[in-house]
């Protein structure tokens, strides 16, 4: 397939200032569409089917990142802030097909909240605040750090081999808030012998990334509601929403696939979610995110005993 990247001069400029956090979610989710045409695209000629495909981008000095007159920096003007996890095959960019200066990414492993992560954000929201009207805290399926972390819950007398340095642990303990609510989440689902099940360990990290990338962008809005009361100029501050990138079907969803291999067809639910308000709501998502992995890979040998 060719990908082509085409500069139009008489083409006019599309302004880089989105208007509000409702523009801002809707700029991802088409980059997003755009990204998985070429995937999905890829994936058919892979297989043979189909004639091979030409995906066309519009390309102008402000998506290469360049200053519309030349001679001077170009002003930073992010509309979103991606807090992403460190993982190579999860490029924020790519996937959400963004040009530089549209996004302003942190990447950490198991995108965890640490202090210099904080910081990074309270950058963003204080001096970026005319353009930056989102943040994204975007987890992904089979995160190492979220696995190391549900390793260590299953089997704490390994944990030392597991995390064997204060830097390691520190990452995997901010992790555990999340596995915690999604042991319990499968077992509210599932019964309390869920942890014999041959597929638990799989199910646990699955509904652990989800629920950890909700409970760090919980976080993170009461990190941005505190600046933004403390510049007391009023407003709200950029909203913040959460999602998963998902590395089987090269797609980000707020909930978990119903089936394995679902997704050709589009994301199964909202591409971003908005953060739950409180624990109620917390425990109601972890029950949803629980229920759809649990059907999916914890079906117990007689579907008659399976709780609803
Ligand atoms: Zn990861």
């Amino acid at each position: 397939m060719d990908i082509v990247y085409r500069y139009d001069p008489y083409k006019p400029m599309t302004p880089r200032l989105l208007e509000d956090a409702d523009a801002a979610i809707d700029n991802l989710r088409r980059g997003h569409e755009r990204y998985s045409t070429i995937v999905t695209q890829v994936h058919r000629e892979l297989a043979g089917d189909g004639s091979p495909g030409r995906v066309v981008i519009p390309a102008d000095p402000l998506t290469l990142g360049l200053p519309p007159w030349s001679g001077s920096p170009p002003v930073q003007t992010p509309f979103a802030l991606v807090l992403g996890c460190s993982d190579a095959r999860v490029p924020i960019e790519r996937i959400f097909d963004q040009s530089p200066n549209d996004l302003f990414v942190i990447r950490v492993a198991g995108n965890v909240l640490g202090v210099e992560c904080l910081g990074s954000i309270d950058y963003a929201v204080s001096q970026l605040a005319e353009s930056l009207k989102l943040v994204v805290v975007l987890g992904h399926s089979t995160c190492g750090a979220v696995s190391a972390a549900v390793d260590s819950y299953l089997a704490p007398r390994d944990y030392a081999s597991i995390a064997f340095t204060h830097a390691l642990r520190s990452l995997i303990d901010r992790i555990q808030v999340a596995v915690r609510g999604a042991a319990t989440a499968l077992e509210r689902v599932a019964g309390v012998d869920v942890s014999r099940h041959p597929g638990y360990r799989g199910a646990l990290v699955e509904a652990a990334v989800y629920l950890n990338a909700a409970i760090t962008a919980y976080d993170v809005r009461r990190e941005v509601e505190r600046l933004v009361a403390g510049a007391g100029a009023g407003g709200t501050g950029p909203r913040v929403v959460h999602g998963v990138f998902d590395l089987v079907r090269q797609r980000v969803a707020a909930r978990p696939p119903a089936a394995e291999g679902d997704g050709d067809g589009g994301p199964t639910g909202p591409v971003l979610a908005e953060v739950p308000a409180g624990p109620d709501e917390f425990a109601a998502l972890g029950t949803e995110i629980a229920r759809i992995i649990a059907d999916r890979r914890l079906a117990p040998a007689d579907d008659a005993d399976r709780p609803g």
